[in-house]
């Protein structure tokens, strides 16, 4: 990662002459991405979604917001959110998450910004959102927990965050797909696994006494198969609610997202899910899929589909790319590096016009990382206000996110962002640097 840095820490660290010269060393890409958005001021695509389910436990929730308000009173500025929750050990984590979320990660994107920083304080917002979210939670004492996918559409930019095992799709309508979110599985995924061993955690599958080793490799305590979600208070905390954040600007032809419970993925690939549903409406679409995956591998656990079709204003007919090359691999892969590379910070100025741009992806598990933002506009946060739960601090009286980080040398301490004090601890226990709460009390 290149070297971050936020215009509050150089304010205060420099003089007025000081002031002008970080302003004048604005990121490159954050200089383009300015031109862009302010270039292609561009209508707002039609959005057309559907969705399908069948229950087997009743733990899949879905929320569909069409017409949100990014300013109160303008009905211009709005934007669409599209969430999937499948809760496990129960269904508050995932009702109480479908609840409050919006809401966590709205207030904690601050008053009175353009629509070009809204979307770029974004990608923060969601990870102190998600936080917030699961520590109210968790004060509760429940024990159930939650996947969660959150899509928030604002034009032709598409915000995914998510923590668990539901994922989502993208196929363009010139017929590339890619994933928007991170698979969360333990079984599939090395660096999360390295992460909770580091923090403590034991990862292992089950073992029946013998040699053999039962199911997928699960988290211990507790034996969850996830290495992050809402909730789920009895398994180590070093399970945690901190979400994948992928941004994307889609092409101008627009295309299909496709949001699914793990349900779905256990039977049908990707390349099946959007075939045997291409050139059906969305809702059409959401129930095709839904029957696929029951008819292979039967009602075994609660199978939910999401569509949503994204499309240039006035066609709304769904989407149908063109019949595929054979033999080409045609799927672009969340961390393929040269889907990244062929994007949008090339600084040519040139796009294909099938190219998804990407405009920010970060999974990091580490808070500081995550609400310490590149961009200038770090400087629209309140400084004196816990960065996770928003709660207003006195001067002093938080604490630095860099705070006894190994980067202490080049930060200073008393820089921000900060966190209350309720909020550190949490922070501390999602990294693995006090008991969990379980063993604490
Ligand atoms: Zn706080």
């Amino acid at each position: 990662m290149s070297e971050s840095w936020s215009f509050g820490r150089q304010r205060g660290a420099v003089g007025e002459k000081g002031q002008m010269a970080a302003r004048s060393r604005v990121p490159l890409a954050l200089l383009l991405k300015r031109e862009l958005s302010s270039e292609r001021r561009e209508e707002k695509p039609d959005i057309l979604h559907g969705q399908a389910s069948q229950r087997k436990k009743g733990e899949d929730f879905t929320l569909s917001m069409t017409e949100c308000r990014r300013v109160p009173g303008d009905d211009v500025a709005t934007f669409s959110v599209f969430a999937l929750f499948d809760g496990h050990n129960g269904t508050a984590a995932a009702i109480y998450t479908k609840d409050n979320l919006l809401e966590n990660v709205l207030s904690a994107i601050p008053s009175i910004l353009s629509r070009d920083e809204w979307i770029a304080a974004l990608p923060r917002a969601l990870v102190a959102g998600f936080v917030k979210t699961d520590k109210e939670f968790q004060d509760k004492a429940h024990t159930s927990g939650t996947t969660v996918t959150f899509v928030i559409i604002d034009g032709w930019v598409v915000t995914v965050a998510s923590v668990g095992d539901s994922l989502c799709l993208f196929e363009s309508a010139e017929g590339s797909s890619y994933f928007l979110s991170a698979d969360h599985r333990l079984e599939a995924n090395e660096e999360e696994v390295k992460r909770i061993r580091a923090s403590g955690g034991e990862v292992g599958r089950i073992n029946t006494g013998g040699v053999t080793e039962l199911g997928p490799l699960r988290c211990w305590p507790g034996g969850l198969c996830l290495s992050r979600s809402i909730g789920d208070m009895d398994v180590g905390e070093f399970i945690v609610p901190i979400p994948h954040v992928k941004q994307v600007k889609l092409p101008k032809a627009g295309g299909r997202l496709i949001i699914s419970s793990d349900g779905v993925w256990d039977a049908l690939t990707s390349e099946k899910a959007l075939s045997c549903s291409r050139g059906l409406s969305a809702e059409a679409a959401a129930a095709r899929i839904v029957k696929e995956a029951v008819q292979i591998k039967g009602l075994r656990d609660d199978t939910t589909c999401i569509v949503v079709d994204i499309l240039p204003p006035e066609k709304l007919a769904p989407p149908v790319p063109p019949p595929k090359k054979s033999g080409k691999g045609m799927f672009k892969f969340m961390f393929c590096k040269q889907s990244c590379e062929s994007s949008s910070h090339s600084g040519t100025g040139h796009f294909e016009p099938d190219v998804l741009e990407e405009m920010f992806e970060d999974g990091s598990a580490v808070l500081a990382q995550r609400l310490n933002m590149e961009y200038p506009i770090c400087n629209m946060f309140k400084l004196f206000m816990c960065a996770v739960c928003q709660l207003e601090m006195k001067p002093g009286e938080g604490i630095s996110l860099h705070a006894g980080s190994s980067q202490t040398g080049r930060v200073h301490p008393w820089h921000g962002p900060f966190l209350c004090r309720t909020c550190q601890a949490k922070r501390e226990a999602m990294e693995g640097k006090r008991p969990s709460r379980d063993s604490a009390c």
